[in-house]
């Protein structure tokens, strides 16, 4: 068995998934969920334990462990069998041939992280990073901590991440690329980081693919500096601590989304642990794609600023067109989420999230505050501001209800407003296409899945359902026909080998009739097998005996009765069976 296979049987598909979609059982080894791959609010992605592969039929997404994880962490072939192995302690033999020079340089940009990370928690440790260990003392975050995140401190010299990497011998090519070094028009390098608190980011992975850096000079005019894309960080897609968040974000099914590395870290140390912010960047639909793989329920909680409420009601719009749950938190006494939980403690703090508001009650606050409520104007410019938003939720029932408490609050009539709800849903009605699977029949459907799993099967019914000629009507044709080739081959029929050897269309057949939900392979009978035999062979019987009945009517209409005694005598030959 060669590695690739190797790895492949030894670790579990649904499991490997899960790290990364909320799956549900749907079966003895069929899971559900929505699809990563797409944007979906009611789940056409499947995958299959007995099988090990998965199949969107919303988006078409399809493979086995490998092709998930590459497309999934957007890395090539070699890196997913790496990661893979890594992860679960299979050792990998050391050959490059599966590595191309761009895999080759993302392991040296891993890499490099890596040793810049070790280097600048040495660095806050040690006598240089005095000024930074007071700013995290004043700041009250623990060593743990500080260790927990992996913080640390880059030197003001400019030079200790290029001496590092000179000494480790990565190129002026690779430096260059990893973001964490500058070029000088004379071709020397210096570092990017200087005199500043250092965050590490990590991917859902867990691995270290950027920094952030806080200043710690007052005098400076960036406060906060960001690794810049790099081929292995792109920032629309990343969540800060999601890797560290995800556990507790599916235990307590809610995602909470605050601004800073600071506050995640304060939120996080208080015992909340479903916390994530967005890197530097206003949020985007990537990033709440990457929250909705693990929970659809989010809980806002911004700085009380006027820039954090801003950068609120554009999330809340991003968050809506992704269809999550959203619910916003405002703290009392124009407190941050870090500083609340330093100042009231955890408990209040976890109070607060469970008493946040559904977001329209935010955003009616904000309308009055935008607006002068007193006249009628006022009141309708305020409605007018929170439609967007109702606009959005795809419950209608829920829309209405929503219209009609926000309309009171405000004192407007919601009337109009519900008249171009209806029209703007039916339109909406209109342009929904659901794509579904083309659907097995259920012979078909029960034979393909019983000559998958059951060797028995395979030796009593495939030779009987080669001879068929029913078979030229199934719609799984050219499927049994590779399940006859595999097997005059000699090979045993494994799903992985049957898909490999199919076009595009009958994949999905095939997919479609493994993951049908009246189809448990692991409950079907060599009995219910030969009853689809059966069934077929009758079928095909009253086919030829109806044909013969129209040919005996012709030759009596045309006065050949000696035809007709010869097709009569063949007729009742096959009733005999
Ligand atoms: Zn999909």
């Amino acid at each position: 068995m060669d590695f690739v296979e190797q790895l492949k049987s030894s670790v579990d598909i649904v499991q490997v998934i899960q790290e990364y979609v909320r799956l549900r059982k749907a079966g003895p080894s069929r899971y559900s969920g929505l699809c990563p791959f797409h944007n979906e609010k009611t789940p056409s992605f499947s995958v299959h334990a007995g099988h090990q592969f998965y199949k969107c039929f919303g988006c078409g997404a399809a493979g086995d462990v490998l092709k998930f994880v590459m497309e999934m962490e957007r890395i090539s072939f070699y890196e997913a069998l790496k990661l893979l192995a890594e992860r679960h302690g299979i050792p990998m033999p050391r050959r490059s041939e599966y590595s191309d020079p761009e895999t080759k340089l993302r392991a040296a940009l891993y890499q490099m992280h890596e040793l810049a990370e070790e280097a600048f928690h040495t660095n806050l440790k040690g006598g240089v990073g005095t000024e930074a260990r007071e700013y995290l003392e004043r700041r009250g975050v623990a060593p743990e901590i500080s260790t927990e995140f992996g913080l640390g401190y880059a030197e003001r010299s400019g030079r200790g991440l290029v001496r590092l990497f000179e000494k480790h011998n990565f190129t002026g090519e690779q430096m260059e690329a990893s973001g964490l070094v500058l070029k000088r028009d004379d071709g020397s390098f210096y570092d990017r980081f200087r005199h500043r608190l250092m965050f590490p980011i990590h991917n859902e992975s867990a691995k270290i693919i950027g920094f952030g850096g806080r200043a710690l000079d007052p005098g400076e005019q960036a406060k906060y500096l960001n690794s810049p894309e790099t081929p292995i960080y792109r920032k629309s897609y990343l969540l800060y601590n999601l890797h560290r968040a995800k556990q507790g974000i599916r235990q307590t099914d809610r995602v909470v989304l605050v601004e800073g590395y600071m506050d995640v870290i304060g939120v996080y140390a208080s015992g909340v642990h479903e916390v994530v912010a967005s890197c530097g960047t206003a949020l985007t639909s990537q990033q709440v794609q990457a929250m909705k793989r693990h929970s659809e329920k989010i809980v806002v909680n911004f700085d009380p600023d006027a820039a954090g409420a801003n950068a609120a009601e554009r999330s809340i719009n991003m968050l809506l067109d992704e269809s999550m749950h959203v619910r916003m938190v405002e703290l009392d006494g124009g407190l941050d989420p870090d500083e609340y939980c330093k100042q009231r403690g955890s408990e209040a703090y976890r109070a607060k999230l469970d008493a946040a508001k559904n977001y329209f009650y935010w955003l009616a606050d904000r309308a009055r505050g935008k607006f002068d409520m007193r006249t009628a104007e006022g009141r309708v410019a305020g409605f007018q501001f929170l439609l967007p938003g109702i606009q959005r939720l795809s419950d209608k029932l829920e829309r209405l209800a929503v219209v009609n408490d926000v309309a009171g609050y405000l004192g407007v009539d919601p009337g109009p407003v519900l008249e171009n709800f209806r029209k703007a849903a039916a339109e909406r009605r209109e342009r929904t296409v659901r794509h579904a699977a083309e659907p097995v029949r259920a012979v078909e459907r029960i034979l393909l899945n019983l000559v998958l799993v059951n060797a028995d099967a395979r030796s009593h019914l495939l030779p009987r359902l080669k001879r068929m000629p029913a078979l030229a009507q199934f719609s799984t044709r050219r499927i049994f026909e590779a399940v006859f080739a595999l097997d005059e081959a000699g090979n045993t029929v494994m799903f992985s080998d049957l898909d490999a050897r199919l076009e595009e269309n009958d994949r999905t057949l095939l997919a479609s009739a493994v993951l049908a939900d009246e189809t448990d392979s692991e409950v079907l009978s060599l009995e219910q097998g030969e009853a689809c035999l059966l069934t077929l062979e009758s079928a095909q019987r009253d086919t030829e005996r109806a044909a013969i009945k129209a040919q005996v009517r012709a030759a009596e209409r045309d006065g050949n009765f000696p035809e007709a005694l010869r097709l009569s005598a063949e007729l009742s030959r096959i009733d005999r069976g």
